[in-house]
């Protein structure tokens, strides 16, 4: 397997306990849209992260990263400076961006949003693209300015539990958005879902039992 040494060269929070990464890898470092890399950040201790930018952004390459309390990869990312080599192995994994015509519907919370930028930056023409993305508080919201920048995307966004009472958005989670929409919107297209195995198995259930999607072109990763 091999090893690539990066260096951190930017680092930003950008929603409650979550940090945006940025790093500078070695030339000859190459993904797939989708794939994750393992680091190493304890003794014989890795966690895997979806990289969240495009190859075409290579050497750069941003990770974003949910900062779990006492959690040995987050305690380890979070106390990074600027200049830091990290260890990464990769990449990995088969949650790759198809390269058809079809319609694009991403689904995500939480964190999950990290493969979702890899994908809509890479996808360079004016392909349909669709997003759900859902998060428990407001404060945990990220990329908005980045997903509204995109005319190519256009978006639904909840909140599960608002904290403002004053909250003018969609309450609810993406399961609620995706049982509102009609089969049709559905049609030829292909669905990407990144986020927790409970929400992903209620979305595939939903999608494949009530929207008459085909499963070959429902494809997901699972982050716990
Ligand atoms: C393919 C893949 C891609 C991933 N990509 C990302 C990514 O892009 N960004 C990202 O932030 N994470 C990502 N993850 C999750 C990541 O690998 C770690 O599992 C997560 O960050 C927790 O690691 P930790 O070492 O900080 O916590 P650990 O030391 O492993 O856990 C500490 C405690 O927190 C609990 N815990 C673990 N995860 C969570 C959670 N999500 N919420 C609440 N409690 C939790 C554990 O049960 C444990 O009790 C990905 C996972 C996979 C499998």
């Amino acid at each position: 397997m091999t090893n690539h040494k990066a260096k951190l060269i930017q680092t930003k929070e950008i929603a409650h306990r979550t940090k945006f990464f940025r790093f500078q890898f070695p030339e000859q470092f190459n993904f797939k849209p989708g794939n994750f890399i393992t680091a190493k950040v304890a003794e014989n201790t890795f966690r895997a992260y979806s990289i969240a930018s495009s190859p075409n952004k290579l050497p750069e390459l941003d990770l974003t990263i949910k900062l779990i309390e006492n959690g040995i990869g987050s305690t380890y990312f979070d106390q990074l400076k600027t200049g830091d080599e990290v260890e990464f192995f990769g990449p990995f994994g088969h949650f790759i961006l198809k390269k058809n015509n079809l319609k694009k519907i991403f689904i995500a919370t939480g964190v999950g949003i990290a493969p979702m930028r890899c994908f809509w930056q890479d996808i360079q023409n004016k392909s349909a693209m669709h997003l759900f993305f859902g998060c428990r508080y407001e404060k945990e919201l990220m990329l908005e300015k980045e997903i509204q920048k995109n005319t190519n995307i256009t978006t639904e966004i909840c909140i599960s539990r608002p904290e403002n009472p004053d909250f003018k958005g969609t309450k609810g989670r993406v399961t609620d958005l995706i049982k509102a929409k009609e089969a049709d919107f559905f049609k030829n297209s292909e669905i990407y879902i990144c986020g927790s195995t409970p929400m992903i198995d209620e979305v595939v259930k939903i999608l494949t039992q009530d929207k008459n999607m085909p499963k070959e072109h429902i494809y997901f990763e699972r982050f716990n």
